[in-house]
């Protein structure tokens, strides 16, 4: 089945878009509502303010000789409060309007909870026909308004805005804790999976497993799924290596069999032993003998050296050489080898280094036979050695057929070759074996390459913890 490319985001990211839009559905509806609601609110709240003070008022009125007075507990009500008693004729028999108020431009009656304007000053106006009957047992059609400036209670009003505003903020701030809280407990534990995953891709090295310590179930189980899976590529992989090692031990003896019959048969020859007109059939026969017998030979120990790799059975001696003796000595040997049909033209100086002679020997081969094989006789090869920041590397370039940019990683891997290579000979474990010993020395092989122009390997081998480049 497959996959159709679509773009991917982070779980993280997902969940937290959609909690910050339902926060803010949310909070438009609650800063709605609070606006919405308010007044109703505050008129409850006033009305309740203003009752509470007119209780006040009425429970120390007295009735004395046909007037109202107040006892000293009046002195208990706020200083912005105002109050009027009004006899049945609207008349105020006791208390005061507030500065600026004219009863008779207000035709607004003696009903409950209104506001009225005194002046340029607003207050919410509250009157009573039954507190000073029930409170103070004052018989009469008295009634008892009370004035409260409109500027304390739009405080109140003000606040719940604020509250409400607080209140979003608080939620954004503890929406973007929860995120950090996630992003550690979710996404950092796939990134690391992400990163081990890329160095054993690197590395190629299957023994590693990851550790989750987290406490979701899912993730442990996706772990826990992934080292199995590790687990089992390990084992396929040693079944793999074993095979190969016992492949090549088994196929050893029969080529250096084939290939000293050869040279008996030569001897042969040499010594007059045969009939003069069945020699030169009989060199050709062995030529071809020989000629497909070296490769054999070659593949053979290939495979032997990779799965010693594998194994970890390869003798590694550390000392210090030269790369500039390696190099000359291998494109001599493989010039010769090839029949001097390229150019081979050097930019090198020398660099010594701490390294295993043989397995450097063998993976700057590799590279120079490749150079050699994978682009037209005659053209020039350059090879240079030295210093860079990457450390000490050997370079071999080439203008043959080059590599397809998504070919860099694959050709490192066992058997794998190239569309453009598939009609000369090889078997795809030259750059295996050379990229692990580049492993071994803690280096790496840079390839650069463009497609029918040539391509540029580059042997890195660093000091110390020099940063290497990446293929790509
Ligand atoms: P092989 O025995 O096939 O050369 P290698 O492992 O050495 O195996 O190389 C793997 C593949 O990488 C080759 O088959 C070829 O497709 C490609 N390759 C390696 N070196 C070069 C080069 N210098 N130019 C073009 N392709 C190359």
């Amino acid at each position: 089945m497959r996959v159709k490319n679509k773009k991917k985001i982070s779980i993280v990211k997902y969940l937290m878009t959609w909690c910050v839009v339902m926060i803010v559905v949310f909070s438009v509806f609650m800063v709605i509502c609070v606006n919405a609601m308010a007044d109703y609110a505050i008129n409850g709240a006033v009305s309740k303010q203003l009752l509470r003070q007119m209780r006040k008022v009425a429970r120390s009125a007295v009735m004395e000789q046909g007037e109202i007075t107040f006892s000293d507990k009046i002195k208990d009500v706020d200083d912005d409060f105002y109050f009027v008693i009004l006899d049945k004729d609207k008349k105020v028999i006791a208390g005061a309007y507030p500065d600026g108020y004219d009863p008779k431009a207000d035709n607004s009656g003696l009903t409950r909870l209104r506001v009225v304007k005194c002046n340029k000053t607003s207050y919410y106006v509250e009157s009573s026909y039954q507190l000073l009957k029930r409170k103070a047992n004052i018989e009469g059609a008295y009634t008892l308004q009370g004035f409260v400036e409109c500027k304390d209670v739009s405080t109140i009003y003000h606040n719940l805005k604020q509250y409400s505003y607080i209140a979003v903020l608080i939620e954004f701030l503890v929406m973007a804790l929860i995120s950090i809280l996630l992003h550690r407990r979710i996404s950092k534990p796939i990134q690391e999976m992400f990163q081990q995953t890329e160095k054993i891709t690197e590395d190629l090295d299957l023994s590693e497993r990851l550790d989750y310590e987290g406490s979701f179930a899912e993730l442990d189980v996706l772990f826990k799924a992934y080292n199995k899976l590790l687990a089992r590529m390990e084992n396929v992989v040693s079944r793999q290596e074993q095979f190969n090692s016992d492949v090549s031990h088994e196929l050893r003896t029969p080529i250096t069999v084939i290939r000293a019959q050869c040279q008996l048969t030569r001897e042969q020859i040499a010594s007059g032993d045969l009939a003069e007109k069945e020699v030169p059939a009989m060199e050709e026969m062995i030529d071809i003998i020989e000629r497909q017998s070296n490769k054999m030979n070659l593949i053979v120990e290939q495979l032997l050296n990779l799965s010693r790799m594998d194994q970890d059975r390869m003798p590694f001696e550390i000392e210090e050489i030269d790369l500039i003796d390696i190099v000359e000595f291998v494109c001599e040997e493989e010039g010769i080898a090839s029949g001097d049909e390229h150019r081979f033209e050097y930019d090198i100086s020398s660099t010594v280094v701490k390294a295993d002679v043989a397995l450097i020997t063998m993976a700057v081969r590799n590279l120079v036979s490749n150079a050699i094989k994978y682009s037209e006789k005659g053209t020039p090869i350059h090879v240079s050695c030295g210093r860079n920041d990457f450390g000490a590397y050997v370079s071999v370039q080439d203008f043959g057929c080059g590599i397809a940019k998504e070919d860099f990683q694959r050709i490192f891997e066992h058997y794998y070759r190239t569309e453009e290579s598939r009609n000369s000979e090889g078997f795809g474990l030259g750059l295996t074996l050379a990229m692990k010993i580049a492993k071994k020395h803690g280096g790496t092989i840079h390839v650069e390459s463009t497609l029918g122009e040539g391509s540029t390997f580059t042997l890195y081998i660093p000091e110390s913890s020099d940063a290497l480049p990446q293929n790509t």
